[in-house]
């Protein structure tokens, strides 16, 4: 009796491509594009940000960036006015109020650890996070630019969020695809001034924002707008608890989450160079610096683009 078995078979269609950041390596015909990890992370070259891009570079540009999430660029020594014009091209430059602001610039912020200063980095940094979830519109992304660091240490470390949610078994996706997290920059200033003033985060002194601008409910799976592709949203930053939950319960779904970004095999690991320029999605990639430095000075300065109301995944899709 004929089976199946006796047929010759078709070999299993392979996928074109390798896979990296979790989809196929897209093509690249303008910018050479080197992946940093496996995970997220890549590094561009054959590109001067001191120039206007011509379009299909700049579509080259974005592309790496929404594949790898991060994008770094070396040996490019911008002006300020370049900085900002090529932070442009991501999206509207905005303010932030807890962030120091860069010299006269308001529209732009500085990292700043002198070579005398302890590494005062308060917990909620030294996990992974997303920068001022709080707001209601969080910033799509961070254009930074190192203008002196040390020689060895103080890397940016990052961790893909998309990765960390499709690692998570189903029960656990259904369980998050129905949560929302308050997350609050009310007390930032009350909780600095509290500390000893060694131990401060350098804050900005003031700001136009409103109190109610400072908290906001966002999902804790975040959505791409054009691509539906989900993400984990739910970081240590300014968290407060998820809406329905108390905080015993918040923290040890999120302890839980949190230990999963740690997982080396979603990450990619920066180091900083003088003039090396650095975009990184704070949508979908959660970071963190690498405080491995003392006695060296580590400065750098960075635009911050707005991103859309996070969706979730009961969010309508526009
Ligand atoms: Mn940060």
């Amino acid at each position: 009796m004929a089976t199946t078995l006796d047929k010759p078979q078709a070999a299993p269609a392979q996928p074109e491509g390798t896979i990296v950041a979790g989809l196929p390596m897209p093509r690249f015909e303008r910018i050479q594009v080197e992946p940093i990890s496996g995970a997220c992370g890549a590094e561009i070259s054959g590109v001067d940000l001191r120039q206007p891009l011509d379009d299909e570079t700049l579509a080259e540009v974005m592309k790496a960036f929404e594949h790898f999430l991060v994008i770094v660029f070396r040996d490019q020594d911008l002006t300020v006015d370049q900085h900002k014009a090529f932070s442009d091209l991501f999206g509207e430059r905005m303010e932030l109020p807890q962030a120091p602001t860069y010299g006269e610039h308001s529209d732009m912020q500085e990292v700043r650890r002198e070579a005398h200063e302890p590494s005062n980095v308060v917990p909620s940094f030294e996990y992974f996070h997303t920068d001022s979830p709080f707001l209601a519109q969080p910033p799509k992304c961070i254009v930074m630019r190192a203008l002196e660091v040390p020689r060895y240490g103080g890397d940016t470390a990052f961790s893909n969020g998309y990765l960390v949610y499709e690692s998570l078994s189903d029960g656990l996706k259904t369980l998050l695809d129905g949560l929302e997290v308050v997350y609050s920059g009310k007390d930032i200033w009350a909780r600095n001034e509290k500390l000893p003033p060694e131990k401060r985060l350098r804050l900005r002194e003031s700001h136009g924002f409103g109190e109610h601008e400072l908290e906001n409910v966002h999902p804790a799976v975040r959505v791409h707008p054009a691509t539906g592709r989900k993400a984990l949203y739910a970081t240590t930053a300014y968290f407060r608890h998820f809406v329905g939950w108390n905080e015993a319960d918040s923290w040890a779904l999120l302890n839980h989450l949190q230990s999963l970004a740690q997982y080396l095999h979603f990450q990619c690991r920066v180091k900083w160079k003088k003039d090396t320029v650095i975009v990184w999605d704070n949508r979908f990639l959660l970071h963190r610096g690498v405080h491995d430095f003392t006695m060296e000075r580590r400065h750098l300065c960075r635009t911050t683009v707005r991103g859309e109301r996070p969706l979730g995944p009961n969010s309508a899709r526009v």
